[in-house]
Parts: C-alpha cells; structure tokens; sequence
C-alpha cells in the first residue's frame, strides 16, 4: 500500500487562495509520479474564517491541524479586518496564536538567486557577483512579538503612551543557535548573529548565549552584527554571508529586505518549525490586498514553501528539489509574473502555476530513468 501524508491546507486571505490553487498543480502531479500519497484538507483561517465563525482560528481548523504531517499556509490579512480586537484579527488571533500552539519557534527562509537569474534582483550585477546562497533563521515566538506586559496608557485623549517588552531567555536563544549551528554545518559553517548588543540588555544575552553555544561547534565560523549594519551589509555583499541568526523582530525586518534581494517578496517562501520539524509552511509575503482578484500575484513563494514542507516536514528532500529546480528552470525560459518583469512582459498567476507544474512534469519524467521513485 501507498505510504500517504495529511497536509492541513490552509489558504487564508487575499490572494492565499489564488497562490494555493497553483500549489495544488504542483501537488497533484507529485500525487500522480510518486510512490506515495498526499490527501489534503482545506480549512478557514483569518479574515474569511471570522467572516464565517466569528473567530479567525476555528476549533475545527486547528484540530485538522493537529491531524496533519504538516500545514501548508497562505496568508491571512486584509483592511476589512483591522478594527476588530486583538484576539479576532487575522494575524493577532490566528497566525499567532497557531506559531505558539506548536510551539514553531525555527523560522526559515532560504535565501537564493542562481548567477544565470542575477537579472531579478535590483542590486547592480557587479555586486551580486555569483549569486548568492543565505539561510535566514529567525526565533518566531519569543521577543518583542510576544514579550508582556504590553499595553497603552491612556493619560488624557491626547496624551497616550504604548509600550512592548522586547525579552528573551537564555534557554529560548539556545535552543534557536543550535539549530542555525546545526543547518550551518551542512552549508559554508558560517554563522552571522544579528543584535543590537550595543544598545539593548535582551540583545546583550543573545550575544553572550550564542557566542557559548558556538563553542560546541567548533568547525563552524561565529560572527556578530548589529542589525543595522546587516541591514547594509546585505545590499553591499549578500555573498558573504552563509546562515543569519536573528531574533524575532530583526528576522522579521531583515528577511524582507532578502526577499527583495531575490527579486520580490512573491519568491520567497518560509518553513515554521518546531523542534520535531513539525511544521508550517507560507510565503514570506503577506495577503497583498492590492493584487487580490486579480491574477497578478507571484506563486512561486507558496510553491517553494511545498518544496520546503517536503524537505523539512515529510523527509523528502528529493522531492524539495524537484520543486526548486522546477521553479528555476521556469524562470531560465524566461517567464515572468508582473512583479519581477518590466511591466509589459509577463504571465499570469495561473500560467505561471501552469508552466512550473509542467517543467515539473517533464523534470520527473527526464530523470525518471535515474532517479528511483520509492521512498
Ligand atoms: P504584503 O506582503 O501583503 O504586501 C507587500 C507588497 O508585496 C505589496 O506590494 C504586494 O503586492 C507585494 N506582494 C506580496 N506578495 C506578493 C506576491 N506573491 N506576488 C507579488 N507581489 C506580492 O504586506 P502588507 O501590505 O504589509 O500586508 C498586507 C496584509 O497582509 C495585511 O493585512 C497584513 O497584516 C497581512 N500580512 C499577513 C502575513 C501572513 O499571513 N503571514 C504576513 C505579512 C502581512
């Protein structure tokens, strides 16, 4: 009998759905080539589920979650939704709450431009150079996203003062370092920690934390920045960095600024792991309510993020690069969405999906001779 999976699927708001639909592609011809099955669930979360629930994560969705390998995400957000209260916004009262009901503290974002595609990237080519290959780790459920107390104190009408608290154990900053360690060890060995030790007592910790976790790594190369020089760093030379660790609010910022460095945030997806890599898988992007309904939006971003829920969730890494080569040899011919063309040439979302679930198809079928397909 087929060995088979569960997949939560979870396409959100704005254009999560449309982006979904094209992972589907992807995730049907995998279906159809492999020795193996992928059932998968659909289910509301954000915006749409409070529409229809009353609350953006619903008891039903998170039990489909629990009963599932791994779950793909969308994205949640949108105009119509920011006045309600905390606990009822789409990201606040969902994508929040899920992070930390599964305790998904490991976020990853690969970072990757082939030399032959240096063309997507608004950094000049004699920068990049040959391309560049970076793993973004970032701590997802701690700092300043998280930290309490966090509140207002209402003076008078005009006088109102808002406050977070930015804070960090050593237990929650070790745990996240040996996992940059750990991955580092199968790339370059080098890892970057950002803070801002200069200025902030958490950042302080996380410095001295990661330097002595460091220590049981001895083969791999340890560097701090402060945030704000990475931030430079990365648009003078992204080449010279290998794995970045960074905590939550830094990751956050930062992994942005990597995704426009591929091209456009519609590039880059991101696995949210716990420490069994059980995990959840969504692009970098957000909803972008500005391209919702109109067929416009990058799939590639949740179509990595399946290549990313194969490696790290379902162990099949084969399967991950199938899916990243698949991707890459689509933009090797030259296809587009709008935001990596000039704005005259280029293709839909849906004829981007199409074209990536082809290059897959005809990559399996080259290979097939060569590449056992059991698992
Ligand atoms: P956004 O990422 O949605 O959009 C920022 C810019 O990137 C926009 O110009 C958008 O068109 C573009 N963009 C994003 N994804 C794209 C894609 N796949 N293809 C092409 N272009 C793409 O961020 P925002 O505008 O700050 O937020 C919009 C909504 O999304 C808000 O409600 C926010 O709360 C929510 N949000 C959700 C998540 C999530 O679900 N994980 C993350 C970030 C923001």
């Amino acid at each position: 009998m087929k060995k088979s999976f569960n997949i939560a699927v979870l396409p959100g708001d704005g254009i999560g759905p449309e982006v979904m639909v094209e992972a589907y592609k992807i995730l049907n011809i995998i279906n159809n080539e492999f020795n193996f099955k992928i059932n998968t669930r659909e289910f509301d979360i954000g915006g749409i589920a409070f529409d229809k629930f009353g609350t953006p994560l619903p008891k039903k969705t998170l039990d489909g979650c629990i009963k599932s390998d791994a779950i793909l995400f969308g994205s949640v957000g949108g105009k119509k939704w920011t006045c309600l209260s905390r606990d009822k916004q789409p990201e606040r009262g969902a994508l929040l709450p899920l992070r930390r009901f599964f305790n998904l503290f490991i976020n990853i974002r690969p970072i990757k431009l082939n030399n032959d595609l240096k063309q997507l990237s608004p950094l000049r080519s004699g920068i990049i150079k040959n391309g560049f290959d970076i793993l973004c780790i970032r701590e997802l459920i701690g700092g300043i996203y998280f930290g309490l107390p966090k509140g207002r104190n209402t003076f008078n009408k005009k006088n109102i003062s808002a406050f977070d608290t930015e804070i960090y154990s050593t237990k929650e900053i070790e745990r996240i370092a040996k996992i940059a360690f750990q991955l580092s060890l199968q790339r370059n060995k080098q890892v970057c920690s950002i803070d801002k030790a200069n200025v902030l007592e958490s950042s302080s910790l996380w410095r001295e934390v990661v330097t002595t976790v460091s220590k049981n790594f001895p083969d791999v190369q340890l560097r701090h920045l402060y945030v704000d020089n990475a931030a430079m760093q990365l648009i003078k030379n992204p080449n010279q960095f290998d794995v970045i660790l960074c905590s939550n609010l830094f990751g956050d910022i930062l992994s942005d600024e990597c995704a426009m460095l591929t091209g456009s945030i519609g590039m880059l997806p991101s696995a949210s792991l716990n420490k069994n890599f059980f995990g959840l898988f969504e692009p970098a992007g957000g909803s972008a309510p500005d391209l919702k309904g109109k067929n416009l939006a990058n799939p590639i971003a949740q179509i990595l993020s399946l290549g990313l829920l194969f490696e790290y969730s379902l162990n099949l890494q084969h399967i991950a690069r199938y899916i990243e080569l698949s991707v890459i040899k689509t933009l090797q011919k030259g296809y587009r969405t709008l935001d990596i063309s000039d704005g005259k040439n280029y293709i839909n979302t849906n004829q981007m999906g199409t074209k990536i679930a082809k290059t897959l198809s005809e990559i399996i079928k080259n290979e097939n001779h060569i590449i056992s397909k059991n698992i």
